[in-house]
């Protein structure tokens, strides 16, 4: 007999769950994601103990069909594409179909969900068993109680870090959400106490004076760009707001957010020498492109896309801040190249 063989079903889930769960940041980031691909208009978050206790998350989207929510939670089960053409043109957050079966192998899941025609259905996941299995009442959305994360995988539960990180994370995961969706009402709170809420008006400034405060968010102002490949939007602070870390500078690609060191440099670039050395922005950048331009599937926790012309993009990035600043009479203008 050879010394090849196919893992069974629970083994890879867990593998896969390690790359798509690796905290409880990654938790809330998947559930709410599912939540804004459902068309929400309201998500409320409530976690306890940073997510390693309780994460809650109820939304009031399309909600799952009774019949599709076992299947919901098996591998590679997704109602978001079909097929490898739509991979290459995907406009939802998710597309892979290993979010919630992942997370029900490493948890105790509860789902509550009904799409509002007829019953609902009521369920409970754990370490990838079903264990129950119910009618609810027909409440439109899904409602889904993730518990005892990392009960089976006490490796990955000891690598966790201080309540502080990881809820540094859950908040970091919220607001990046929060900015790229104002058009979503978000509430995050953490054993009661209220650390985001969104009114869900569309207006980001609104969304970036909650998360930083009335005072930095006025401190803002808006760039907009439009080429043939590219639409930019954003909010970059005035450079006499400065931050020790580039962790302030936040950029988005067709509403998902990404790590993308070229497109950061390239708001740097824009800053020019307006920032002190070691000083970084609050920044947030939006770009819009046609899907096809972008390859989201590079990564598991989809934090990284490729990008084509991403010199191209960069260079208009730089400018169109450059510009923003001259506008604000904040560069003299013999300081800008042509
Ligand atoms: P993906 O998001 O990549 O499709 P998931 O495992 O996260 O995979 O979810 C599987 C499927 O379950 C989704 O495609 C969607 O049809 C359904 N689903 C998950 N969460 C929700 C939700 N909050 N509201 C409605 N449908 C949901
Ligand atoms: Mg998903």
């Amino acid at each position: 007999m050879g010394k090849i063989a196919q893992l069974d079903e629970w083994l890879s889930n867990r593998i896969a769950a390690g790359e798509v769960v690796e905290r409880p940041a990654s938790v809330v980031k998947e559930l709410v994601e599912n939540a804004i691909d459902a068309q929400s208009t309201v998500i409320e978050i409530d976690v306890e103990e940073a997510g390693l206790q309780k994460i809650h998350v109820i939304d009031n989207g399309t909600g799952i069909e009774a019949d599709d929510v076992e299947l919901a939670f098996s591998r590679h089960a997704t109602s978001k594409i079909k097929n490898e053409h739509d991979l290459f043109r995907i406009r939802s957050l998710g597309f892979r179909g290993e979010a919630l079966p992942s997370i029900a192998s490493v948890a105790r899941v509860e789902i509550v969900t009904s799409t509002g025609e007829g019953p609902g259905i009521k369920a409970i996941i754990e370490g990838g068993k079903w264990l129950s299995h119910e009618t609810a009442p027909s409440r439109k959305g899904t409602e889904m109680t993730v518990t005892d994360l990392f009960f089976n995988t006490p490796a990955r539960l000891k690598y966790m870090k201080s309540i502080h990180t990881e809820l540094g994370n859950i908040t970091d995961v919220v607001n990046r959400l929060a900015l790229a969706h104002p058009e979503v009402s978000i509430r995050l709170r953490h054993g009661g106490k209220m650390l985001l809420q969104t009114n869900g008006n569309g207006d980001v400034r609104q969304v970036l004076a909650a998360i930083y405060g009335v005072n930095i968010a006025k401190k803002m102002i808006p760039i907009h760009a439009e080429t043939l490949d590219f639409e930019l939007n954003g909010y970059i602070a005035l450079p006499e707001i400065t931050r020790a870390s580039r962790n302030y500078i936040s950029t988005m690609v067709n509403g998902r957010f990404i790590k993308n060191y070229p497109l950061a440099k390239a708001i740097l670039e824009g800053y020019h020498t307006l920032l002190p050395i070691g000083r970084y922005p609050i920044a947030l950048l939006s770009v819009r492109m046609d899907p096809v331009l972008v390859d989201a599937n590079v990564h598991p926790a989809k934090l990284e896309v490729r990008l084509s012309k991403e010199k191209e993009l960069c260079q208009i990035i730089s400018e169109t801040i450059k510009a923003a600043f001259k506008k604000q009479e904040l560069i003299p203008t013999g300081m800008i190249r042509a």
